[in-house]
């Protein structure tokens, strides 16, 4: 079992880092919030009053932090951890961030003897609770190996991924983020469609989830209320996966898209149709709310 300084302990890092508790790692925790920090604490991690006290004695760091500014901010620099690690250290950066800064860590750490590897995860608030994340690495084989058992006490091992070099995780977040808001939107538009027309919502998802409309949002996030009891729609929207989250990904995923040639105009109208959404007051939504985007109004 391995002693882990854990960084960031919100709505994600919190439930993740109770899960490595569970199977027996030793965890010291930072977060700016004393609220966050004093739930982990809970659960037996022992509190720490900074970053870099959280690491002292720890062969391993997990950050899962709001930005890539956060995650700089945290490694890079004087202040930052890299220049106080010991060599042979695995940090992992969970966050979803741009490549860019993922790339940058990852050489500093490199230039310090530190394995580092971007390592995004994907299936929200309640996989994190579930122990049930996928994780998209970005780094060499060697950290990779180093990693998988440590990210197996908070995911699913079978959906544990080494997607490349350094930033790999973080294309492959953005990449399958803008799948989904795609996706997500059509899905709003084909049940909109069908119900202004005299369809069942319910009976039009099984039609399209037995032919090939299927997709993850129809079978296991079904945008149309009541559809789907377990589904965000059918509890008033609540998170689940927040607009203003969506926005942001698809903000990386036009960078990425960019940056590198491609003319990604589905992802562009997707972040603009959720940046709408988001303008009337909906970024705290679950993203599935982009339904009333599209539905003729008063339905
Ligand atoms: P959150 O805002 O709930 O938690 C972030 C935590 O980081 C906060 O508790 C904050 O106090 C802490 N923090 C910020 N700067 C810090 C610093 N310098 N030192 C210590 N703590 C600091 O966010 P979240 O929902 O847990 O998301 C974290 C990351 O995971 C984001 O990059 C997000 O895009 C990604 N993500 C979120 C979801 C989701 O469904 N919420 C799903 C997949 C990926």
């Amino acid at each position: 079992m391995a002693t882990i300084a854990f960084i960031g302990l919100g709505n994600m890092g919190g439930p993740m880092a109770k899960n490595l508790l569970k199977v027996g790692h030793t965890v010291t925790a930072f977060d700016l919030s004393d609220s966050a920090l004093a739930d982990v604490v809970s659960a037996g991690a022992t509190a720490a009053s900074s970053a870099l006290a959280a690491c002292e004695g720890a062969g391993v760091v997990i950050t899962m932090l709001p930005a890539g500014k956060h995650v700089s901010a945290v490694y890079l620099g004087d202040e930052g951890l890299l220049v106080h690690l010991p060599p042979g250290t695995l940090a992992l950066d969970a966050s979803t961030i741009d490549s860019g800064t993922a790339k940058t860590v990852a050489i500093a750490a490199n230039n310090a003897g530190i394995h580092f590897m971007d390592t995004p995860v994907s299936g929200g608030v309640a996989a994190a609770a579930a122990g049930t994340l996928a994780f998209m690495c970005g780094g060499s084989a060697d950290a990779f190996a180093l990693a998988q058992p440590i990210l197996a006490g908070m995911g699913n091992p079978d959906k544990i991924f080494h997607a490349g070099p350094s930033g790999a995780g973080q294309v492959a977040k953005a990449a399958n983020n803008m799948l989904l808001a795609i996706h997500m939107i059509g899905t709003c538009e084909a049940l909109a469609m069908g119900a202004a027309n005299g369809l069942e919502p319910a009976v039009l998802s099984e039609i399209m989830k037995a032919s090939s409309g299927n997709n993850w949002s129809l079978q296991v996030y079904n945008p149309w209320p009541d559809v789907m009891p377990t589904a965000p729609a059918s509890n008033d929207y609540k998170p689940g996966f927040m607009v203003d989250l969506m926005v942001k990904d698809l903000g990386l995923a036009r960078d990425v898209a960019s940056s590198s040639g491609v003319d990604n105009k589905m992802g562009q109208l997707a972040l603009a149709l959720y940046e709408a959404h988001q303008a009337q007051g909906n970024g705290a939504m679950d993203f599935s709310s982009v339904l009333d985007l599209v539905r003729p109004s008063g339905e």
